[in-house]
This record gives C-alpha cells, sequence and structure tokens, in this order.
C-alpha cells in the first residue's frame, strides 16, 4: 500500500527514532520500535529556519513547515490550515488568582473548535505521502470533528470510532462531516485497542493516533512555536496544559526545546504544568505519589476529552514536569464547572470542560504555591465551550424571565 519511503517528502524529517532505546529507521508508516516496542518520534535535520521565514509564511500552522514532517509545498494541498489562534491577554482572571501577568492561548477558535485541527492537519498531510487512502481515528470527541472535516476537505474518506456516551453536541458536529462514524459500547481506552485491531487488518487506513501517531503528535509542536512567536520570540516562564494521552504537552516542551536550540529564542528555564480531571487523573496520581510508571483507571468524569485511563504518552509527561520543576494537578468536575465559568465571567472566553480543567488547575496550583504568581504564565483553552453545554446548562441560566413591560423590569430588581 504505501509509498516507498524514499518518494515521500516529509520536508525537514530524516527518520523515525525510538523514545526508549534511541534504535532508528527510515521514515515510513511505522511507530512502534522493532526492538523493544517502544514510541517512535520523528528525527530532523533543520535547514535555515528564521524568525522571518517563518513571519513570512502562511497565517496558519504552515508558516512552521520547516519544522515539520510536511512536504515543502503542503499549502498547496486542501486541508483545514487551523493555527495562529489568539493569545488572550487575561488581566482580570489574573486578577482573580492573585497572579501577575496571564495569558490565555485560546485554541477554541481552530476550524472545528478545538487544538486537535492541529495534529489531524500534519496526520492528514504525511498520511498522503505515505500512501495512505483513509483518514481514521479513535476519539474522544474532539479528533472525531477534526478528522472527518479535514478528509472532508481533502476528499478522502473517513472512519471514525467514538465512545457511545460522548456529549451529543460533538457526536452531531462530526456526523455533519459524513464520513464513516461509528459508536461503540465502550469506553476510550476500548475504542482505542478496537482501532489497533483495524489498523492492523486495514492497512490503507491511516489511524491519525494510531498508526502514524509520530506524525500526528507533531502537529501539537505549533501550539509552542506560536506561544514563543505571540511573545515576541520569548518562552513564558510557566505554562500549564491539559493532559489526555499527554502528546500535547510533551509536543509543547519539545517546540520550546527546538526553539531554544534553532537560537529563535532565548535559552532560559520554564516549568511546564499539567492539567487533570480528578475522575481520570492518571498521572497527577503518579505524579503526586512519586512513581515514574502511570497505573492506568477508568475514567468517571465530565471532561470526556480528556478521559484517556492509560495514556500512551503519561510517563513522558512525568519527565517534563520533572524536569522543568513543574507539577501536575487534578480538579474535580464541580472545580472544572467552576473553572469554565471563571474564565468565561473574566476574560470572555468560553472553554469547554478541558479549559474548565486547565483554570481550575491553575487556580489549584497558585494556591497551594506550586506556581509562581509574580512570573508569567500561559495557559491552553483547548477547545470550545459549545461542544459541552451539558456540564454548564444547569448553572448558565438567564437572570429573570419577565413579562414584556417595564414594570416587570422594574420588579425584577434588575436596574
Ligand atoms: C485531545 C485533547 C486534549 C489533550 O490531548 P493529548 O495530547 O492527548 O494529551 C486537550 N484538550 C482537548 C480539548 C482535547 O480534545
Amino acid at each position: 500500500m504505501a509509498l516507498t519511503p524514499a518518494t515521500a517528502d516529509l520536508g525537514p524529517a530524516t527518520g523515525l527514532v525510538c523514545r526508549e532505546c534511541g534504535h532508528t529507521r527510515d521514515l515510513g508508516p511505522h511507530y512502534a520500535c522493532e526492538e523493544c516496542f517502544g514510541p517512535l518520534e520523528i528525527a530532523y535535520d533543520f535547514g535555515g529556519v528564521t524568525r522571518a521565514s517563518i513571519e513570512s509564511g502562511p497565517r496558519n500552522i504552515w508558516r512552521y513547515r520547516g519544522l515539520l514532517p510536511v512536504p515543502e509545498n503542503v499549502a498547496e494541498s486542501p486541508n483545514t490550515e487551523p493555527g495562529l489562534t489568539r493569545l488572550v491577554r487575561a488581566d482580570q482572571l489574573a486578577e482573580a488568582l492573585g497572579l501577575q501577568r496571564l495569558w490565555v492561548k485560546d485554541d477554541s477558535g481552530n476550524p472545528t473548535h478545538s487544538f486537535k485541527d492541529r495534529v489531524v492537519a500534519v496526520a492528514l498531510a504525511a498520511a498522503r505521502e505515505l500512501g495512505f487512502k483513509v483518514l481514521a481515528c479513535p476519539s474522544t470527541g474532539n479528533l472525531a470533528n477534526a478528522v472527518a472535516a479535514a478528509a472532508a476537505r481533502a476528499g478522502i474518506r473517513s472512519a471514525v470510532f467514538v465512545p457511545s456516551d460522548l456529549e451529543s453536541q460533538k457526536i452531531i458536529t462530526t456526523a455533519v462531516y459524513g464520513g464513516t462514524f461509528v459508536t461503540v459500547d465502550g469506553n476510550y481506552d476500548d475504542v482505542n485497542r478496537l482501532a489497533s485491531e483495524i489498523a492492523g487488518e486495514q492497512d490503507d487506513w491511516a489511524f491519525v493516533n494510531v498508526n502514524v501517531r509520530p506524525y500526528y503528535a507533531e502537529g501539537s509542536k505549533t501550539l509552542g512555536y506560536e506561544i514563543a512567536e505571540q511573545l515576541g520570540w520569548r518562552l513564558p516562564d510557566q505554562i500549564v496544559v491539559p493532559v489526555a494521552s499527554g502528546s500535547q504537552l510533551t509536543k509543547i516542551d519539545k517546540a520550546f526545546q527546538e526553539l531554544i536550540k534553532l537560537g529563535l529564542v532565548e535559552d532560559r528555564p520554564y516549568k511546564v504544568f499539567g492539567a487533570q480531571a480528578t475522575g481520570c487523573g492518571p498521572v497527577a496520581a503518579a505524579f503526586k505519589a512519586g512513581h515514574d510508571v502511570v497505573r492506568p483507571v477508568k475514567p468517571d468524569t465530565i471532561a470526556k476529552s480528556l478521559a484517556i485511563g492509560n495514556p500512551a504518552d503519561g510517563p513522558y509527561v512525568l519527565d517534563v514536569v520533572r524536569r522543568t520543576g513543574g507539577a501536575v494537578e487534578d480538579v474535580t468536575d464541580e472545580q472544572v464547572v467552576d473553572g469554565i465559568r471563571l474564565l468565561a465571567r473574566t476574560e470572555g472566553v468560553f472553554g469547554e470542560t478541558a479549559g474548565g480543567v486547565t483554570v481550575a488547575s491553575l487556580r489549584k496550583l497558585a494556591e497551594n504555591g506550586a506556581l509562581d504568581p509574580s512570573a508569567e504564565t500561559v495557559i491552553i483553552n483547548s477547545g470550545d465551550g459549545l461542544k459541552t453545554l451539558d456540564a454548564v446548562a444547569p448553572v448558565a441560566r438567564p437572570s429573570a424571565n419577565i413579562a414584556p413591560t417595564l414594570d416587570a423590569f422594574r420588579a425584577a430588581g434588575l436596574a
């Protein structure tokens, strides 16, 4: 099925390297090490990437194509063109939490309203080069939206698998794009295992987060590049990132490291913090217990987009957080709802439950002193509140319902 790697144009990518044992192999549709079954990562030879070359690029993630496993002409093929979402200065949220300088990277502004458009755009570009015919995924919801939309735009078939108890908003916002869409009676970890089994049989299906995961994961680096560029080519002191599989967090760190090595930002210390829901907080539990291994849990939380009980990149999240002096915090569902409302009320940004997890974790990290209140902090709002309306529907109500008369308005005591 797949093209021979020699004919694939994957830009600056030069090969695949095992995260565990360092064994290398040629670029191709591979995701597990032949020697030790460890996860593979992309190795690169970055040419002359400069601030100016990036700044003159398109106003989407393809401005960083010289740092991604995609062809030089990637912008010419139909894709969803995510990225360059706004970085919001959050003074009122900062004040509410006793912080001095806070920014919200608002990734709800992507084409399907979550950060998943970034990873899918890169996976689609690489999957095309590798000769795959179908774009597929197991998903907790947002990835399903992004894969179905990107495949529709690219004119190829999609095949998406989700747990059947997903938020109705995410079911509708996936089904609308057409494509094959299967709900599965099981949790995400069941769906993920099924997807791996299907991938073993359907060798021209690119399961973006399974058999092309090394390429997919690189898309998260663009969050890190953008934050640095939008701060005026500078790294923040602290960053708080939601954790599901842990890929986003580890790749933001990878992006910061690359920018330092390329001399595009000043080399100074930064701390990376992870945010989870208590009802699915295996990485937070391992961090707090001082463990290196992450013990799988059965998810039970309203933060469904983060409900991965057996996170593939969990141990690497622990490495990044410990290396940089950060922490992993977890918050209850009640705190998640409070976090969503706090962000909305203070900054006019309506995040989904994952955003609520991040804001509530920021609050807890500030309160328990893990985070320095005087240091510049960035948090990620990774998805749109319109996709998880049920979480806030009981508490987000009108102030009053009145008859259409001035008397009724006066009587309501709202003047
Ligand atoms: C998938 C997702 C995440 C986290 O992704 P990982 O890279 O798997 O840790 C965070 N927020 C939202 C809204 C997501 O959909």
